[in-house]
């Protein structure tokens, strides 16, 4: 009798623990503007669903990357390290996936860890008790996927194809025993933004706005922002890129819907011949309509899944997180693509949703990294955090309750040169009001007020009135920089490249 006293009050709370631990959806996009969420004030899409996660929870202003690429920021989420301490500098590195990861540590905390859709970190998955990936960055239709058991086919439009899998799992092969952090990880809005058939024609009776910047002629800034090649009036050229013939990986019956949908958009553009302005105004709308659908998509399963949580009843103690793996330039700056540390593609979408705990409707504008998602996650779930992560748990800023003590500033920096589009290499920090980046390959400096200029099209480093901020900027750089034990980046360049500095 004496021994089951004992035991029970522990079964019982132990029973009691794991009752009350949250699950966790981590949804995440590749390549989503922040621009391009209605909840964030975009003035060129309507994202119903993501909307209903802000309205419901956290939405994040402040949330940047560390190192503003694909395969890198997907390394920064899952070990919690900067690139340098992750290995996976640039898209080129095979990720590490030996490494301590948070999905590791969710598994050993109990949780149950499955993946569904973009991995792109060229090593199978680590962690995750069940995994089913794209191979590489994946086709937006009829996609194959590398799984924990086997590679399989499916035919369809992959963003809905990566929903019914997230969905399947949650209704029929987890083991609703146990609390789950489960990834729906999309491969869309990524180039080369092939919308699904249901959103093909979707704009075409309207103009999206353009962005203010987009015939940016880039003066008053350092060389890298005008030698760079991902301008959409010059570089944007593929006409996969402008869906002027058909994708090669639609079948047959997909490409018959295709036709109807883009010939009589595509021959309206050929017999117009335009030219100079005329045709930069038209690539920018066909690009940002394309993307846009895209979005569409990713919205419109969005919503399937919290449709789900709600009948289910999992929604009450599932916590759902929105993100991309960084921001994306939708014409600012004249520009496709991500990469630098200006603030389109240095800021990421982050909407939060936790019952109970977040207040419904609220605003962060603390400064929050990518860095800090798995520590998040591993507070959430009542596991330990390791002391070699680098970022910090967010779990206070959801509470409502930023500590005094929270960062002030943040460190990036971007390695990927050369490489696609030509964007040097460059490091720097941003607080609140400043930002001064280093490209460092030419030792030049770059000063942003983000509050006189918030679309930073003029440099006022070297500027009468600014000494003062410039050198307590580079004071903190150098602090971050020791703190995160940043190296110096000495790889060497190609000869043909280092005649270009
Ligand atoms: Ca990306």
């Amino acid at each position: 009798m004496k021994p089951f006293i004992v035991i029970f009050p522990v079964i019982l709370f132990c029973c009691l623990l794991s009752a009350k631990r949250p699950n966790i959806l981590f949804i995440f996009s590749d390549d989503h503007a922040y621009q391009a969420i209605s909840a964030y004030g975009s003035n060129r899409n309507q994202t119903p669903n993501l909307d209903r996660l802000a309205n419901e929870g956290m939405r994040f202003d402040r949330a940047f990357v560390t190192n503003s690429i694909c395969a890198p920021s997907r390394a920064v989420v899952l070990t919690g390290k900067h690139s340098h301490l992750n290995g996976q500098l640039t898209n080129g590195e095979t990720f590490d996936g030996s490494q301590q990861t948070f999905p590791k540590l969710l598994q050993k905390a109990g949780y149950q860890t499955a993946l569904f859709g973009k991995w792109h970190l060229k090593s199978s998955p680590t962690g995750f008790d069940f995994w089913e990936v794209l191979r590489g960055q994946g086709p937006y239709y009829n996609p194959l996927f590398l799984t924990s058991n086997g590679n399989r086919k499916i035919t369809g439009y992959t963003t809905d194809i990566i929903t019914d899998r997230t969905l399947d799992w949650l209704k029929n092969e987890r083991d609703s025993d146990q609390p789950f952090f489960l990834c729906s990880w999309h491969k869309a809005p990524h180039r080369n933004w092939l919308p699904a058939p249901k959103y093909m024609s979707k704009y075409d009776d309207q103009d999206v706005p353009e962005p203010a910047t987009l015939r940016d002629d880039y003066q008053n800034r350092l060389s890298p922002a005008s030698t760079q090649t991902m301008t959409i009036g010059k570089h944007m050229r593929d006409e996969h890129d402008f869906k002027l013939t058909p994708p090669r990986e639609l079948n047959d019956e997909q490409k018959k819907i295709w036709n109807a949908a883009y010939e009589p958009k595509n021959k309206a553009f050929r017999e117009a011949e335009l030219e100079g302005d005329d045709l930069l105004k038209w690539k920018y709308q066909r690009y940002a309509k394309d993307y846009l659908r895209c979005i569409d998509s990713v919205d419109e399963n969005i919503g399937r899944l919290l449709d789900y949580l709600d009948q289910s009843g999992l929604a009450e103690n599932t916590i759902v997180v929105y993100s991309s793996d960084q921001g994306w330039y939708l014409g600012e700056h004249g520009w496709y693509d991500k990469r630098w540390m200006y603030e389109e593609s240095f800021r990421t979408p982050l909407l939060v949703r936790w019952p109970g705990s977040i207040k419904a409707g609220s605003v962060n504008m603390d400064l929050v990294q990518n860095l800090d998602y798995a520590q998040t996650f591993l507070e959430i779930c009542g596991a330990n955090q390791p002391n070699d992560m680098q970022g910090r748990s967010i779990v206070p800023l959801l509470k409502g309750e930023t500590p005094s003590d929270w960062r002030k500033s943040i460190y990036y920096q971007y390695y990927e040169f050369p490489g696609y589009h030509n964007v040097r290499r460059h490091y720097g920090v941003r607080n609140h009001r400043y930002k001064l980046i280093h490209f460092y390959m030419i030792d030049g400096w770059e000063l942003y007020d983000l509050e006189k200029d918030p679309n930073e099209l003029e440099s006022v480093y070297g500027k009468p009135d600014y000494e003062q901020i410039t050198a307590a900027m580079k004071k903190d750089l150098s602090r971050l920089r020791e703190q995160y034990q940043v190296p110096p980046d000495n790889r060497p360049l190609p000869a043909k490249i280092k005649n270009l500095y």
